[in-house]
């Protein structure tokens, strides 16, 4: 796809979901999918290759979070894979200080690649987990927002990202359809980690995909015993 294409099709996506439409942004998206689909060739790190469903189901799927950096001064996106949702969330969000993290090192060498290749400032990719991570304390605590698509059960991301965000901060977890279940398993997790569900908003993006995104409020600080290490979080969740 060329980029003229490319800017047609993300502009009508973005108007029919309520996405800001920028010709700048668009073209750091276009370089930024080039260069997630070479890489693939080589390291299998998205399994959508079809290029208008990558500007949907990455980039206008990733956007519909945007809507929560308001203020937010530094944001963290545990599991990001190729970088969704924190690479477009950067690209729309110049000035916010963004920290990817994923424990797979093939996919942050991919994710440092793009952000040399485009030149992000304000950004670091860490080959790391998040339970890692989250005892460090110039992370712990200290995200005015924390983001997830894809990773884990509402639980075990809980653990993973209630340490990082601030009090007063929140967490927004990217969830598909019939996710209620899901919300109830893991109300208990998310209170001992200091949290509560702000909000679930539900969105049918292109009136075809349900997309929820779960808010999750930091009210008081988190145990330092949390994140469990040894992959507690995902084999034991907290119910
Ligand atoms: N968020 C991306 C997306 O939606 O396209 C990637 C989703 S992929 C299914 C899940 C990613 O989470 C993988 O890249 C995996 O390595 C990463 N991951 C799983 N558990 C993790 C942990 N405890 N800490 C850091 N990364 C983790």
């Amino acid at each position: 796809m060329e980029l003229k294409e490319f800017q047609d099709i993300f502009e009508q996506e973005c108007v029919k979901n309520g996405i800001e439409y920028n010709f700048e942004k668009a073209n750091m998206l276009y370089q930024s999918m080039k260069l997630i689909l070479e890489w693939n060739e080589k390291v299998n790190v998205t399994a959508i290759k079809d290029e208008k469903e990558f500007i949907v189901k990455h980039f206008i799927d990733s956007l519909t979070v945007n809507s929560f950096l308001g203020n937010a001064k530094r944001v963290l996106d545990i599991g990001t894979g190729a970088g969704f949702p924190g690479i477009p969330l950067k690209i729309y969000q110049e000035n916010v200080e963004f920290t990817l993290i994923d424990a797979v090192n093939k996919k942050v060498t991919v994710l440092q690649d793009i952000i040399d290749k485009l030149n992000l400032r304000k950004i670091e990719a860490l080959h790391i987990r998040a339970e890692d991570l989250g005892k460090d304390e110039n992370y712990r605590e200290s995200f005015d927002i924390v983001t997830t698509r894809a990773v884990s059960n509402l639980a075990t991301i809980s653990e993973y990202m209630l340490p990082f965000v601030k009090v007063g901060g929140l967490a927004v977890c990217m969830k598909g359809p019939n996710m209620e279940d899901e919300l109830k398993e893991a109300k208990k997790a998310i209170e001992v980690f200091g949290g509560e569900i702000e909000e679930v908003k539900k969105l049918l993006i292109n009136e075809e995909f349900e997309r929820n995104l779960i808010s999750i409020r930091k009210k008081k600080r988190t145990d330092e015993k949390y994140p469990r290490g040894q992959g507690k979080p995902a084999k034991e969740p907290i119910r």
